[in-house]
């Protein structure tokens, strides 16, 4: 399996911010430490192209983001401070996402150590997502005749909120969100399916609501895609979760995603989105385990009809 990668996904915050941005090498070190991912699967990204990007965004909110113009209302609702090098880790991670897609077309599946920004809206960021990058990668697949429909699964106890936006009404776009229903975003958008889970949900309960309604959308929609967005935020002791899942609760629930996909030979795109476990050691701990997941499946090249 290969997963994209670039160092400069990591872009230094204030020391008080809440945003574990050291999660992202400490994700690839882990990965490469363990050694299940050698040199040559690692996708390295370019900046995504703006002709990319235009597809989900706005060209106003595209050059504010390039000029280092939003407003401080529009950072603050970003939750990240703006610099050159926020632009460009955004841009990287959005490529990262496209590339891993594509090489999930080829190969089966595919991740991006980062991506999954899913409150991004077309013209504003919030929640620390300043770009949809499962969004742009869905409309560059489609406008190249790579892919038409697709799925997305986001498991980030969040409500992917500018997912469900951009895609609303769209019948070749199938948004799954299970997510907190008491957390943020408290104003929630309209996926193809939303389920709303009460504070405190542990294993059990979290992983049979997830089969049941997974059965259900794969008995009704064949994507020729499927983006996952593994936020480990439900697992408990997140800062920001409120759920309860254990550690192996999480991995039962990576198994159950890959299973499901696997078995129908559907390509799997892997997003990690959202954890913000003690600390960035942990939460990259947590993040490992759907690619240790993904990494134990056996390879099955695909033959690509689209391309
Ligand atoms: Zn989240």
């Amino acid at each position: 399996m290969r997963c994209a990668y670039h160092p400069d996904y990591h872009v230094p915050l204030p020391p008080s911010h809440p945003f574990p941005m050291a999660k992202y090498p400490l994700l690839f070190q882990r990965l490469r430490a363990a050694g299940w991912l050698n040199d040559a699967q690692v996708l390295v990204p370019d900046e995504a192209a703006l002709s990319d990007l235009c597809l989900v965004h706005t060209g106003h909110y595209l050059q504010q983001l390039a000029d280092g113009t939003l407003d401080a209302a529009a950072v603050r609702k970003i939750g990240v401070p703006w610099s050159q090098a926020l632009w460009r880790r955004s841009r990287l991670a959005a490529q990262g996402t496209l590339m891993a897609a594509r090489a999930a077309l080829d190969d089966g599946i595919a991740g991006n150590l980062a991506g999954g920004t899913h409150h991004a809206f077309p013209a504003h960021g919030e929640g620390f997502c300043v770009l949809n990058d499962v969004a742009v990668a869905i409309r560059v697949l489609q406008r190249d005749g790579r892919a038409r429909r697709a799925l997305v699964i986001d498991l980030d106890v969040h409500q992917g909120n500018g997912t469900a936006a951009i895609f609303e009404g769209d019948a070749d776009v199938f948004t799954f969100s299970m997510h907190g229903e008491r957390n943020y975003p408290s104003r929630k958008m309209h996926s193809t399916l939303d389920v709303g889970l009460a504070d405190g949900i542990g294993d059990d309960d979290y992983l049979a609501l997830l089969r049941r309604h997974l059965d259900d959308i794969l008995a009704t929609f064949v994507p020729e895609i499927v983006f996952y967005l593994a936020g480990v935020d439900p697992v408990r002791g997140d800062r920001y979760g409120r759920l309860a899942l254990s550690d192996e609760g999480l991995r039962q629930r990576e198994r159950c995603v890959l299973e499901a996909c696997g078995s129908r030979g559907w390509p799997l795109v892997i997003t990690i989105a959202g954890g913000y476990a003690p600390t960035p050691e942990r939460t990259a701990e947590l993040h490992a385990i759907v690619f240790e997941e993904a990494f134990r499946l056996p390879l099955q090249p695909r033959a690509c009809a689209a391309s």
